[in-house]
């Protein structure tokens, strides 16, 4: 069996070279079938140099025109080719050999092989591979896609070809089983696992070539199903052992429906079905597991707070988990106003307690005085020893990792029960990505917001119009309205970053003296930013300048003007829940987006995106097709998210089709679920690519 067929029995497979297979991920010889090509070079066929595409990758021919070299900094070696038509491709070498210049005589004929870019002078490659021909010696193109494969340092792609070839030749003794049902791959009209894998690793000239190569091609398409049922059917599976753990059953409250009737306003629609949905979770034995997924300035606070009214009436603890201490010292302020007059003992928790108060907050919690417990994820410390804990509320979830909700979740166990769990998010994340990364949720949303809020304006400006904005920012905060002033990471320094936001709220207060600025970033002390954040919630200050900070969570309805410069750099759902800090009030809200030109045409589309909608949805929709799954749920959240074939941005119209197989496989058939299991969640490696 290929999946027990150690690699050292393959030839040139020595302690060393196996020593990086490992490091691959790379154990046996099934697990080199399933190490996929990471993408394709085409040789089969010749580009005239005016018919580069900058950024493909192709093979060329042209005459060597001349060749200089380039001195400064890095001196370079540059060899200039002129095609049949009279169009020129320079190769621009860095490290090079005397000899190897010399070669390079004006008259010859070159064949190169890279990527083309756009260079000083026109088209370019950069250390391509390159060959001589002549009429003695013109080799064929290939016939056939050339794999390239992930790969480590040491083990070069002529090495790895090598052990591929082996792997195929004992795959033709020793086929895969299949495990996808037969049903499956008729209606999906998809070839049969081992055909599939030849195709892949030695694709044939009469393959579809051009499908290979963009991985639409029907044997990768059956590859990417699979590893993706495997990926739901593993979700399902983790969702069962969850769903058969007990938890305490929290009967409905009347505490609740008090503090319902003492609000200013009315619950949405919205609002109400997911309330619903979470009073029901909480009366079941079982823990909930639930995200509320609900756009910046729907209401999702109230609904938190409504829930741990039910979990404290029935007598239980909750702990209410915010990403940042501006986010948790604006709960605890919501809580004890909705909490206090009903009789619920708050406690909260951050780093920067004084001993005393921290031992006197702790002592709550430990004696069970304490009723709902609010904080930053100063509440995993092992200092902290719940009292009955009910419930788990983890707001701005994407700013988490899985790994941290889960640790809460144990940290709650109390001898065989779990705490519920109530995860939000004002990140809107597209359908099929969620099935994926919160595959074990149930999903609730809150897709109303609140009456009378006015859609955003929003204008898209260049940089250069910046003294502009800031005169009309001033004459706007001089009416009575708040605004803010956000300027994002330019450079990877917390230092500059800081000075940017410095520097723009200096010139504002040099300009207009009598404006009242004040400034949050991350490098302020916790105190000195609550500080800060307080006097503007009280209008004490007219203009916040900021980093992104602010991003998650503040609310300050007065607020209806803000700026964000170097828009261009950040992403869309980044965006999106910057400009959520406005809108909240009853005031029109204005937005202004400053770029830096020129602008690409994508960066164009992208703020013309935030200009033309409010829709959190569309937004991310638009995110997950430019940037992919990680710009929106946060680099912490992408850990569980690794495959080896599958790619969550090219693949997510598969999920659906994915998630009802797997579906029906947990349900009928565990023996193929757990092989599926082995074979594509074995071992998670971290490829560093070719
Ligand atoms: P988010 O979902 O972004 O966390 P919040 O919970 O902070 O939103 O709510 C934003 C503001 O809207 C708060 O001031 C809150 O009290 C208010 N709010 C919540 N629900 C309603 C509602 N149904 N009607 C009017 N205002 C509401
Ligand atoms: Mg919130």
């Amino acid at each position: 069996m290929l999946s027990e067929h150690s690699l050292d029995n393959l030839k040139g497979v020595g302690p060393k070279q196996l020593e990086k297979l490992h490091k691959l991920g790379l154990f046996v010889v099934q697990d080199l079938l399933f190490h996929l090509p990471l993408r394709y070079q085409d040789k089969t066929k010749l580009t005239a140099i005016e018919n580069a595409v900058v950024g493909s990758e192709v093979l060329i021919e042209g005459e060597i025109f001349s060749q200089s070299l380039t001195r400064g900094r890095r001196s370079s070696l540059l060899v200039k080719i002129q095609s049949t038509q009279g169009h020129f491709l320079t190769l621009r070498f860095f490290h090079f050999h005397y000899r190897q210049a010399q070669q390079f005589t004006r008259g010859k004929i070159l064949r190169v092989f890279g990527e083309v870019r756009s260079g000083p002078n026109g088209l370019e490659m950069v250390h391509p591979s390159y060959q001589f021909i002549s009429v003695e010696d013109n080799p064929a193109l290939e016939t056939t896609l050339t794999p390239i494969y992930p790969t480590t340092e040491g083990l070069g792609q002529a090495s790895l070809l090598k052990l591929m070839q082996q792997a195929m030749n004992l795959l033709k003794q020793y086929p895969l089983k299949e495990l996808l049902p037969t049903a499956l791959l008729d209606e999906l009209q998809l070839p049969d696992l081992n055909s599939a894998l030849f195709t892949l690793h030695q694709p044939q000239p009469e393959d579809d070539l051009r499908n290979i190569k963009q991985f639409s091609h029907p044997a990768q398409q059956r590859l990417i199903v699979e590893e993706l049922i495997s990926q739901q059917a593993g979700l399902q599976l983790l969702r069962q052992t969850e769903q058969k753990r007990l938890a305490p059953a929290l009967a409905h409250s009347q505490t609740a429906n008090a503090l319902l009737a003492s609000l200013p306003f009315a619950l949405t629609h919205a609002q109400q079905r997911v309330l619903q949905e979470i009073q029901y979770d909480l009366a079941l034995p079982h823990p909930m597991q639930r995200l509320v997924q609900g756009d910046v300035g729907s209401g999702k606070t109230v609904i938190a707070a409504l829930a741990a009214i039910q979990a404290a009436e029935a007598g239980f603890q909750v702990a209410v988990m915010a990403p940042t201490e501006i986010l948790a010292e604006q709960h605890l302020n919501a809580f004890l106003e909705w909490l206090e007059p009903l009789q619920i003992p708050v406690a909260w928790l951050n780093g920067r307690l004084k001993a005393a108060e921290k031992r006197f907050q702790l002592a709550q919690i430990a004696s069970g005085e304490a009723k709902v417990i609010i904080g930053t994820h100063a509440l995993f410390q092992d200092a902290v020893v719940f009292n009955r804990l009910g419930l788990v509320v983890i707001d701005e979830q994407h700013r988490f990792g899985v790994h941290q909700r889960l640790a809460l979740h144990e940290k709650g166990q109390n001898q065989d029960t779990h705490p519920h769990q109530l995860v939000m998010t004002a990140t809107p994340i597209p359908r099929t990505l969620a099935m994926t990364a919160y595959g074990d949720l149930d999903i609730s949303i809150i897709d109303e917001l609140p009456p009378g809020r006015k859609p955003i304006d929003t204008a898209v400006l260049s940089n250069e119009k910046r003294s502009e904005v800031m005169e009309h920012l001033y004459l706007k905060c001089k009416q009575g309205i708040q605004a803010y002033w956000v300027c994002p990471l330019i450079e990877e320094s917390e230092l500059l970053h800081a000075q940017a936001a410095e520097v723009t709220a200096t010139q504002f207060s040099d300009n207009w003296p009598d404006l009242r600025v004040g400034l949050v970033h991350g490098r302020l002390k916790g105190e000195q930013k609550a500080l800060v954040m307080n006097a503007f919630k009280n209008h004490e200050l007219d203009l916040l300048v900021a980093t992104t900070v602010i991003e998650v969570g503040v609310n300050v309805p007065n607020s209806s003007l803000m700026i964000i410069e170097n828009a261009e750099r950040l992403g869309l759902a980044q965006l999106h829940q910057l400009r959520g800090r406005v809108g909240r009030g009853d005031l029109q809200s204005h937005c202004v987006l400053l770029y830096q030109p020129p602008l690409s045409e994508t960066g164009k589309a992208r703020l013309n995106i935030m200009r033309d909608t409010n829709d959190g949805f569309r937004i991310a929709e638009e995110d997950l097709k430019i940037r992919g799954p990680g710009e929106i749920l946060g680099t912490k959240q992408t850990g569980g998210l690794q495959f080896r074939i599958a790619d969550l941005k090219r693949d997510s119209q598969w999920i659906p089709t994915a998630q009802y197989w797997a579906k029906n496989l947990v349900a009928q058939d565990a023996k193929i679920v757990e092989l599926l299991q082995a074979r594509w969640v074995g071992h998670k490696i971290d490829y560093q690519h070719a």
